[in-house]
């Protein structure tokens, strides 16, 4: 897809016409300008010379779960996950090529940044899925971090949001961080109803720095600070995601300290079994088990994440381009 010139065209367009072509591309999902038959001959005809609607991707099914590889116009590579609930169909989209953080446990980390996507490589993510589906619930936890990419997937989440593109309640939408402070200071002020995930995966920040370097320089206390602000500020829940890994953060103490930082009124912690790779193990379930009655006992709001998608390399820490 090749929007980069829609705005050239746009510009000498009266004022409406923008809303329009917003609603074709995004509400109606057209895939070919010829079937834009509202827009005069002319508009379209230079539209369909200009601008690209066709998404160049790879799908890779399993159940309940697709897979796509999304080449861009650059030829780099993105991946976006398409998850089947009973009650309603996500989209896990990604915000860059790789990602620059390279916490020790995630695939996308070993990749490293190749650059961050544009609105529209965002948006195209969840139109590619939308033309087959319908979708109403999308989370920001592919590949990259969203608040190094802060205002182009904030633009994004305007037009998921809007009516007449996608009609996206933000109560569906989710962003996932490491916990960029700046981020999450930013995200206070939007007043908009997204929820925030932040990507915790420790006890503390001794472990926690072993395993994301990026607590150099963010450490968790003043990850923590900014989180407290921003609940203060929008009174709206925040979770934490904790995959488990073996060895690492799976102890018994672990749990009885991460107990101790989880106890608030709007903190939620969503337990994730972490998905093997070469240099680390998922616990048992045993352990997951106790682990997750540990932090109940301890009067924790805690969740587990149900995982699929391990058979077409469409789990969490798995987005690393494999064909
Ligand atoms: N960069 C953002 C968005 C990616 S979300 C962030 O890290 O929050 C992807 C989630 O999957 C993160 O919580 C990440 O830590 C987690 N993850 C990475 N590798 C994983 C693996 N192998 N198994 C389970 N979860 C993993
Ligand atoms: Fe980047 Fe998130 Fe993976 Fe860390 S877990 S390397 S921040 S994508």
């Amino acid at each position: 897809m090749n929007l980069e010139n829609l705005n050239i065209i746009i510009e000498k367009e009266p004022a409406f016409r923008k809303k329009q072509i917003e609603k074709l591309i995004y509400q109606d999902a057209i895939t070919s300008w010829d079937k834009a038959t509202v827009l005069p001959l002319k508009t379209r005809e230079e539209l369909k010379e200009k601008t690209s609607l066709e998404i160049n991707a790879k799908v890779f099914k399993s159940k309940d779960v697709k897979r796509a590889l999304i080449t861009l116009n650059d030829g780099f590579e993105i991946e976006t996950v398409l998850m089947k609930h009973e009650d309603r169909t996500t989209v896990c989209v990604s915000s860059q090529v790789g990602c620059a953080l390279g916490c020790k446990f995630c695939a996308t980390g070993k990749l490293g940044l190749k650059r961050s996507l544009s609105t529209e490589e965002i948006l195209e993510q969840v139109l590619f899925f939308k033309r087959e589906e319908k979708i109403n619930n999308i989370v920001f936890m592919g590949m990259g971090e969203p608040f190094l990419n802060y205002d182009n997937v904030l633009n994004a989440i305007r037009i998921l949001n809007s009516e007449n593109a996608f009609n996206i309640g933000a109560r569906h939408i989710s962003i996932s961080t490491v916990g960029i402070i700046e981020g999450i200071n930013k995200l206070s002020n939007e007043n908009l109803q997204v929820n925030l995930a932040i990507s915790l995966h420790a006890p503390n920040n001794k472990i926690r720095t072993q395993i994301m370097p990026v607590s150099n320089k963010y450490p968790m206390d003043k990850v923590l600070k900014a989180v407290d602000k921003y609940i203060k500020k929008t009174n709206r829940k925040v979770m934490f995601e904790y995959t488990l890994i073996e060895k690492i953060n799976d102890s018994l103490n672990d749990a009885k300290e991460l107990a101790k930082l989880m106890r608030h009124p709007l903190y939620l912690v969503n337990l994730i079994k972490y998905n093997n790779t070469e240099e680390f193990k998922a616990p048992s379930n045993e352990t997951i088990k106790k682990f997750k009655a540990y932090l109940e006992k301890g009067g924790i709001y805690v969740t587990e994440r149900y995982r699929f998608g391990g058979d077409i390399h469409a789990a969490c820490g798995q987005l690393c381009l494999k064909k």
